[in-house]
């Protein structure tokens, strides 16, 4: 029955869409590298390329939503850039400002499909069509690299138009660091920066490659270096931060800049020609950090890559032989899934180790001789958020019964109590406004969540109606800043739960008012409908529920800066 739905939907939205574009095959879409995968086929119409929003603009860390209510599409990013349009109406707002767009976005079957590049560009992105390939490649652009050297350190800040991929390599002979930022086209004018300062002569920048697009640093040495790579939670900036290696004082730079570099003490030299063999790999965590640290026999080049989908750091030793060939880490951390370690080439010998992770994180790699470490800072999601969640009702107020007798106040505590569990894993603070079947006026529940520093508010609900038949999840909100929040736990929500998405509404509901942050109110489920009450009996669905709010929380979090606190 569903798949037949899908085919008809893909069928009508060939058929609905004008000039000829039925018979239209395999428009693909490329955002960051990343190949969408549309919820409806995406097709080219007058010469602007439609597809559906579902999806779209994630890998340029954007977020879209629709308001039914009045037929509207807001796109988000993590800089704040909102981009507004209408069903039926050629114009598109960036942060208000008006501009004509080539088509109007449209509802095709269900779907809200809309004109594709000149959103991305609104976004700031690169956009190009490729008319042989019937292919739309949209990257991220470096718009400013600004350098500064500060308490002997360099720091170089890509300020960039979304989301970009930075990779590390570090070369000999000369020595270089090359920083290579993928899917990132190159729109800076300044092209041969010089520093000489924190063991870097200069810096030179230019386009590496089209299509895809690599933007390409490269870090001409006075001596040797260590490396951080930070990418900001709240903007699209890398930084990229070098200074000379630490702890090694007794190694003196060599004046002619010729011959490999050593580390002190270790038997560093491996020989004309001879590989680094690499001894094993080991993994300690705690908290927030992570320590990965790769044993060698001296030093190596390595380069570092990042993936995506699922998001992964991949550490490449050039020259080197793993020695225990293959070697796979349990790790038990909040941000690590896996450690993978193996020989990924045998000739030249290239030893490989992958860290699965949860999440993107900022990492920090050293080497010293006779390891190359790297560190992990996992605190980032989430940072200075704090998250008051509100079991609705409690003590005197059972909050609306069921008919078999199942209490709201108890069904909500038990999912609030789950969602505090999924963000404290995360390391995201929060505060439950209550733990057990007390009584918390109404009025005293904004104000707790203030005085507990809260920078959102997620109130718990099961909903109730006079007609018994009425089922399924839905989210309300009341002011602007509520909104993206209230549309990624509904989203969520809609995805989990296997009951009617009622969407995302307004009420002036005192919580959603008093709060000051945003804040939103969960109706997961309507109590009074018996088919839902007993799903609400069932723990593991509670528990989708939890997970569904917990989802769009972290979703939220990851675009939404904390406010600075005055
Ligand atoms: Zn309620």
């Amino acid at each position: 029955m569903k798949l037949v739905a899908t085919w008809l939907l893909a069928a009508l939205l060939a058929w609905a869409l004008p000039s000829g574009a039925s018979g239209q095959t395999g428009v693909r879409i490329i955002v960051n590298g990343v190949q969408i995968p549309l919820a409806a086929p995406a097709v080219v119409s007058n010469g602007q390329v439609m597809a559906p929003i579902q999806g779209l603009f994630e890998p340029m860390g954007a977020l879209a939503a629709f308001y039914e209510v009045d037929r509207s599409i807001v796109i988000t990013n993590r800089v704040r850039a909102t981009v507004r349009l209408k069903v039926g109406e050629a114009t598109l707002r960036v942060n208000g400002d008006a501009r004509p767009l080539p088509a109007a976005p449209a509802l095709v079957s269900g779907y809200v499909v809309v004109p594709v590049q000149p959103i991305f560009q609104a976004l700031g992105a690169w956009t190009k069509w490729e008319e042989a390939e019937r292919t739309l490649y949209v990257s991220s652009q470096v718009r400013a690299l600004t350098v500064q050297t500060a308490g002997g350190a360099l720091q170089v800040k890509i300020d960039a138009t979304g989301p970009v991929q930075a990779e590390t390599r570090m070369l000999t002979q000369p020595d270089r660091l090359v920083v290579d930022l993928l899917h990132a086209a190159l729109r800076v004018t300044e092209r041969t920066i010089p520093v000489n300062d924190a063991g870097v002569l200069r810096i030179r920048a230019a386009q590496f490659q089209i299509k895809p697009y690599i933007s390409r640093m490269v870090f001409d040495l006075q001596e040797p270096v260590e490396v951080r790579v930070l990418t900001s939670p709240t903007t699209y900036l890398v930084t990229v931060e070098v200074r000379p290696r630490a702890a090694s004082p007794a190694v003196p730079a060599p004046a002619t800049g010729s011959g490999p570099r050593d580390g002190s003490g270790a038997a560093a030299d491996p020989g004309a020609g001879g590989a680094v063999k690499v001894l094993g790999v080991t993994f300690q965590g705690g908290g927030d950090a992570g320590r990965l640290t790769v044993e060698t026999s001296g030093t190596v080049e390595y380069k570092i890559r990042e993936f995506v989908y699922p998001d992964r750091l991949a550490i490449d030793l050039d020259n080197a032989v793993f020695v225990p060939v293959k070697q796979d880490l349990q790790v038990r951390h909040p941000s690590i899934a896996l450690v993978r370690a193996a020989q990924f080439t045998a000739e030249p010998p290239v030893t490989r180790v992958v860290l699965t992770l949860k999440r993107k994180m900022n990492y920090v790699v050293n080497q010293s001789g006779g390891a190359l470490v790297i560190d992990i800072n996992t605190s980032v999601v989430g940072r200075g958020h704090v998250v008051a969640i509100d079991p609705g009702h409690g003590g005197r107020d059972p909050g609306a019964i069921g008919p078999s007798g199942l209490r709201e106040a108890d069904v909500v505590l038990d999912i609030s109590l789950r969602v505090r569990e999924l963000l404290s894993r995360d390391g995201v603070r929060n505060v439950i406004l209550r733990e057990s079947d007390v009584t918390v006026e109404l009025p005293d529940r904004p104000r707790l969540a203030r005085e507990a520093g809260a920078t959102m508010f997620v109130s718990i609900h099961a909903n109730a109606n006079g007609r018994a038949t009425v089922n399924g999840s839905e989210t309300y909100f009341l002011t602007p800043q509520s909104l993206a929040l209230a549309q990624m736990i509904q989203d969520e929500l809609g995805i989990v739960l296997g009951i009617p998405s009622r969407g995302i509404k307004t009420a002036n509901f005192l919580v959603l008012r008093d709060s000051g942050v945003p804040s939103v109110l969960v109706e997961a489920a309507f109590i009074s409908n018996a088919e839902d009450e007993t799903r609400l009996r069932d723990a593991a669905f509670r528990q989708r529920i939890a997970s569904a709010i917990h989802k769009g929380i972290m979703r939220f979090l990851a675009i939404y800066p904390a406010p600075v606190a005055p």
